[in-house]
């Protein structure tokens, strides 16, 4: 187990705003995979269906562009925040520093500062663990559900049926999350998180950092040393700005009663070199319009998409036949119903003189189910050399027309 930070304020500013702000995102993150409306959940990958849920919309796994949109716009505003607050998603936000936070609040618990011996240590140290790794478990559980919902997963729970690999995924997530957040915990932000070795690139003179004020430290510092006993990434920041640090502002809390004390302020500090624009901010600006482009993109997707998306491939087998003094042309069409409800689909080309074969009137496909229909489009000779527009109608009266050349063959 790492050193417990025994001195870790319970009190001061920051601390409790962060406190706050944690509890509150922890609170997001567990209950979305409880906000289930009519089978859609507001966040959800079911890997069985081939599907990911948004915002209670269900989209196959082919339309993986509107996640990648949405990843690109929080990574554009986590960027954007990083160029003008530094890292204050990490000390603040980020599930690593929250769960370790909510952990060390067990550890305060269980593992006192007076010195403790014998069976009463084994007995702490083992409540300590326990209730950490109860937590940890409701972490890993709440991983799990966002890929089965939470209500699937305790009914298939109590029925006994959860599958091999759902019980394997939460054993390996337990397993993993444990060690991570009860062994390495804030090592991951300095030696693991890409995050924390791009900041480097990120941060410029107006860029908002904790820093220590040397010149003031200089004469005002009683080298109490609580600023560093307080630190989770073990730091000093008395020795300037280090990639370990995670903006928590622990240290100022830490500092700010014992400047107090000599009726001056705190040494630490939120502090930026420079109110001045800088060239990196604004590529940052740019970076965020693209952000919220992105942004606006997936909304579109999400409230305005059409429900049915179809495609038209050429099957060779089939492609340029001649039958009699009619060419047939082979293809796949498919037909992805991206509704929730069942839709009747009817296909139909134009011009006259082409023929589809089979007919295809009022096709059933289910919700969110994909269709892929062997077609034969038949024609004459003369035909031949034009295309023609295979046009695919749903029962909302929404329609699609795909405009294709003809094959002749040989
Ligand atoms: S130096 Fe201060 S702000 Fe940075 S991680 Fe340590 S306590 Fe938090
Ligand atoms: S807490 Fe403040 S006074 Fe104490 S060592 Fe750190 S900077 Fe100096």
């Amino acid at each position: 187990m790492r050193k417990v930070p025994y001195h870790h304020p319970e009190q001061g500013l920051y601390t409790n705003r962060r406190r706050w702000v944690g509890l509150s995102f922890f609170a997001v993150l567990v209950g979305i995979p409880f906000l289930v409306i009519d089978g859609a959940s507001f966040f959800l990958f079911n890997f069985t269906e081939m599907e990911f849920h948004l915002f209670f919309r269900v989209f196959p796994f082919t339309q993986f562009y509107v996640l990648l949109a949405l990843t690109f716009s929080f990574v554009a505003l986590l960027v954007y925040i990083t160029v003008i607050w530094g890292r204050v998603w990490c000390g603040w936000m980020c599930p690593q520093t929250i769960i370790s936070d909510f952990l060390r609040v067990f550890e305060k618990f269980w593992l006192p500062r007076k010195n403790i011996k014998g069976l009463q240590k084994v007995f702490r140290q083992a409540a300590a663990y326990l209730t950490m790794s109860g937590f940890v478990l409701v972490v890993s559980l709440d991983i799990i559900w966002y890929f089965i919902t939470p209500y699937d997963f305790f009914s298939k729970a109590t029925a006994g049926t959860l599958s091999t690999f759902a019980l394997g995924s939460l054993a390996v997530t337990f397993l993993v999350t444990w060690i991570d957040m009860v062994w390495v915990r804030q090592s991951f932000c300095e030696y693991l998180c890409p995050y924390a070795k791009m900041q480097g690139s990120l941060f410029s003179e107006t860029t908002t950092v904790v820093a220590y004020d040397q010149e003031r430290g200089a004469t005002d510092c009683t080298k109490c040393m609580m600023c560093v006993r307080v630190c989770p990434s073990g730091i000093d920041i008395r020795d300037g700005l280090q990639m370990a640090c995670i903006a928590c502002a622990a240290c100022i809390d830490a500092c700010e009663p014992i400047m107090a004390k000599k009726g001056k302020p705190t040494l630490v500090r939120y502090w930026s070199e420079s109110k001045i624009p800088s060239l990196l901010k604004d590529r940052s600006l740019i970076l965020a319009g693209l952000g919220v482009l992105a942004f606006l993109f997936v909304i579109w997707q999400i409230f305005f998409k059409v429900d049915m998306a179809v495609s038209l491939s050429r099957n060779a087998a089939f492609t340029g036949k001649h039958v009699g003094d009619q060419i047939v042309n082979g293809y796949i069409l498919t037909i992805d119903n991206l509704a929730q409800s069942e839709k009747h689909v009817t296909v139909s080309v134009e011009p006259a003189g082409f023929k589809l074969l089979p007919p295809v009137e009022n096709y059933l496909i289910r919700g969110t189910e994909t269709a892929r229909l062997p077609i034969i489009v038949e024609t004459s000779n003369e035909n031949g050399n034009s295309g023609f527009i295979l046009v695919v109608r749903d029962d909302t009266g929404y329609q699609k027309e795909i405009k294709q050349g003809f094959f002749r063959g040989k």
